[in-house]
Parts: C-alpha cells; structure tokens; sequence
C-alpha cells in the first residue's frame, strides 16, 4: 500500500470514529483547486525546455493553504494531490490558521543550472501569482527546493502585488525569514518526544535513541535530545551507518560532517550496516530521511519501544498495525515533524506584522503549539481509545470539518 492509498485509510479511520457522512468525507477529500501549467523556460544551450508545474490547494475553511514546493522529476497531479491534503490534516493538528496545499515542478533541479533554476521558477510564479498570496496560499520549500528559490517567489511574485514577504515561508532571514526555521523540525520532534514521555512518567534522559538520516531534521533532532541527556546511540546517513554504547557526541558530529559531508568515519564510533539502523538495541527510532522505510518485512526485527516519525510516512500502512499491535507507540509524522510547518507560521506572522521575533520567543512559541497539540492528541486517544496516529488524524479531520460546516456550502 502506498503513501496515497495509506493517507486514504488513516482519513476512513477518522472519519469512522467522527461517523461522517459520505458527503462529508467527499467534501473534506475533494480537493478545492488544482493546477497544471506548462512552464518554458530558454535553457543554457540556448534550446526551449518545457516542464509542467502543479499547485493543489486542498482546503482553506480554517486559512491561507500553507504548503512546500517541490521540484523532483516524480512530482505528478496524484502526488501533490495527497501531499496537500496531509497539510490540511498537519496544520490542524497543531492548530494554526491555515489550510493545505502543495505544488511542485516535474524536473531534476540537480540538472538545472542556477540560471535556468531562477528563470523557471519565475515563470512557474507568473502562471501562478493570481492563486497564491499572503492570505490565500503560502508556499514554503520541500524537496529539491531552498531559501533561494523561495526569494526568487517573492521577487517576481512582488513584481505584479507590490512587495509581498508573507507570500512565501523558508525565505532567507535577511529578506524576512524567520530565526529558528533551520532548527524547527527537529526541534518540534525533540518537544514532541519530550511530551510523549511525560505522559507516560519519564524523560529524554532517560532513554537511547537510533536515528536514521543526519540532514536538516535528523541532525537538529539529534543535538536536541542529546542536549535534553538522551544517549544517542546509533546514528545513519547516505554516507553509511556508526554507533557507539557510550553515546554520540552530536555537537563534535555535526562539526565532523560538515567537513566530511557524512557520519561515516566518525572517530570513536564503530560502523555497520547502515540496513541494520532500525534493528539496534535502542529504546526510541527516529527514522528522519526517508519515507516507507519501516516496513511489514523489517519491522518483526525492531527492538525500540517508541518510534518518532521526523520524515514524512516512513511507516507504512502494514507495519503500523504490526508494530501498534506489539505495543510500539508510534508518535505520527503530522504531528512529530509539524515544528516546521509551525515556524513557518509564525514567519508569516512576522511578515505581517513587519517585525522580526528573537530566537527565545520563537522557542517558547514553538513550545506552546507542541504542548498543546500533544495534548489535543492525548485527550482524542483517550476518548477513542485509539493509537496516537489515529487520534492526530481524528483532531485534524475534525477540526477541518467542524470549520466547513460553521462556514456553510
Ligand atoms: P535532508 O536532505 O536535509 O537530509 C536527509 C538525510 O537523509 C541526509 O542525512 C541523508 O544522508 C540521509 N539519507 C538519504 N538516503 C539515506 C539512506 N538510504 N539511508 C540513510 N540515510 C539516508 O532532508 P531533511 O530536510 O532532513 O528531511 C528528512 C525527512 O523529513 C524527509 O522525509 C522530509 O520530507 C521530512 N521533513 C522535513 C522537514 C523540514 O523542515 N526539513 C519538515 C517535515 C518533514
């Protein structure tokens, strides 16, 4: 079952529990707007190179739909399709004011030059400056995309709307990025574990962690929980796979890799295979790179008691039951990794209110939302008696859909 046909049984099982009508779950699913232009941009070579560009704004009842770009040469209607409507679910669960949306662009931005990368992104904005905007649809970057692309948005978007920073999120911060947006996601997960384990008595410090991938969200998730007393035991990445019984020394790691550009070689740590990651003696899995890589075939052989989702669907539909079934407790993707997506709120509220917040406000803030979105989490698994995975869909499912009904047809 793949990550469309998983997010459509996660939004039955929600809107089982909630017992939405028919019209009701085709009315949340249906997407309110997708797009599909043709982009030509004039390629170095001097030849024409056409690509096609997709924007899904899945739902606006609670806001502005909030969602990445993507350029990838997978990135087709259905995909985008599916990513959208998981911002619709992700943003409700942490309750911010916005809807769902995604969009992409079917290239290989690893072939593109950075001129021809500039030049297409303009012409993807011109198709697309009169659907998006400050309070109708904000994009952020995701895969294949970065701070740069999003300046190049706001300067052609800027061009027909007058100056508009708040148009996009994951700008750079010397043209009205946020402080603290590098860090958000692993942040958001390290709060996120720090609320699961409360709730269940303990304490970061208390527990050994494995985490797959060292990039953006592994690396800040790991520094994290290591500063919070985790023992971080096992770590992966492209580069291959190191462990060591007395713990990593994150902050000499993240020195390490930027000049090794991998964990592998890491001074006092052993290597192994870096398939084994998810099979080590630990007692919390952070998978943070890839997405269905725990599986119905490898998950008989994890050990961990906990998993916490920093990539996005790394679990897959059949080992979630598996795993939930064993007792694992897997804390879910649209929440675990949602610190993102809530820093990139609260950059757009800076936007708006043309001020820039310090790091400590951005901290506590962020704080605040994972709080109270665990929580809102916890309350909802108690009274459906259901995993945290179930009870994340449910809040987001019924909060969207209580906001469609308050506004009417
Ligand atoms: P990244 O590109 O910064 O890092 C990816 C990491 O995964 C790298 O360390 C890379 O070496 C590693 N990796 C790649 N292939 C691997 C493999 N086969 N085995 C082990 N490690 C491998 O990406 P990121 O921004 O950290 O995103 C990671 C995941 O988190 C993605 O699923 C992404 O969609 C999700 N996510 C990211 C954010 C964000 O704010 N960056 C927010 C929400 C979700």
């Amino acid at each position: 079952m793949n990550q469309v046909e998983a997010a459509a049984r996660y939004f039955h099982q929600a809107a089982d529990l909630l017992e939405l009508t028919e019209w009701q779950r085709t009315q949340l699913l249906t997407p309110h707007r997708e797009v599909k232009v043709e982009c030509n941009i004039v390629q170095d070579d001097g030849t024409i190179g056409t690509y096609i560009g997709f924007r899904v704004q899945h739902d606006l009842s609670r806001g502005p739909m909030k969602g990445g770009i993507r350029y990838h040469p997978d990135v087709d209607l259905n995909e985008v399709n599916v990513l959208a409507q998981l911002m619709t679910w992700k943003t409700a669960v942490v309750d911010l004011p916005f809807g769902g949306a995604k969009g992409g662009i079917s290239c290989d931005p690893r072939k593109l030059s950075q001129g021809e990368l500039q030049r297409l992104t303009r012409v993807f904005v011109q198709k697309l400056h009169e659907l998006i905007g400050t309070y109708s649809d904000i994009p952020a970057p995701d895969m294949g995309t970065n701070a740069q692309v999003m300046a190049w948005i706001v300067d052609e978007y800027s061009k027909f709307q007058g100056y508009s920073p708040g148009v996009v999120t994951g700008k750079p911060v010397e043209l009205g990025g946020s402080f603290g947006r590098e860090s958000a996601t692993g942040r958001g997960l390290m709060l996120a574990a720090q609320n699961l384990f409360a709730a269940h008595g303990q304490k970061i410090k208390e527990f050994s962690y494995a985490i797959q991938g060292f990039g953006n969200v592994g690396s800040w998730a790991a520094r994290d929980l290591y500063d919070q007393g985790g023992r971080i035991f096992a770590i992966s990445d492209i580069s291959g796979a190191i462990r060591n019984r007395d713990g990593i020394n994150i902050p000499e790691l993240m020195e390490y890799v930027k000049t090794h550009r991998g964990v592998a070689g890491f001074p006092g740590a052993q290597e192994f295979s870096s398939d084994d990651i998810f099979f080590q003696d630990v007692d919390v899995l952070v998978p943070a790179a890839l997405g269905e890589v725990i599986t119905s075939s490898n998950c008989g052989d994890i050990k961990a008691k906990y998993i916490i989702e920093g990539a996005n669907h790394p679990t897959t539909f059949d080992a979630h039951q598996l795993l939930t079934k064993r007792g694992v407790i897997i804390l879910p993707d649209i929440y675990a990794n949602a610190g993102g997506v809530t820093v990139s709120y609260f950059e757009w509220v800076q936007n708006i209110q043309q001020m820039r917040w310090p790091d400590d406000r951005i901290d506590s803030e962020l704080h605040k939302v994972m709080f109270k979105a665990f929580k809102d989490i916890q309350e909802t698994k108690d009274k459906y008696q259901c995993d945290y995975r179930t009870a994340a869909f449910t809040l987001g499912v019924d909060r969207v859909s209580k906001a469609k009904r308050l506004r009417g047809l």
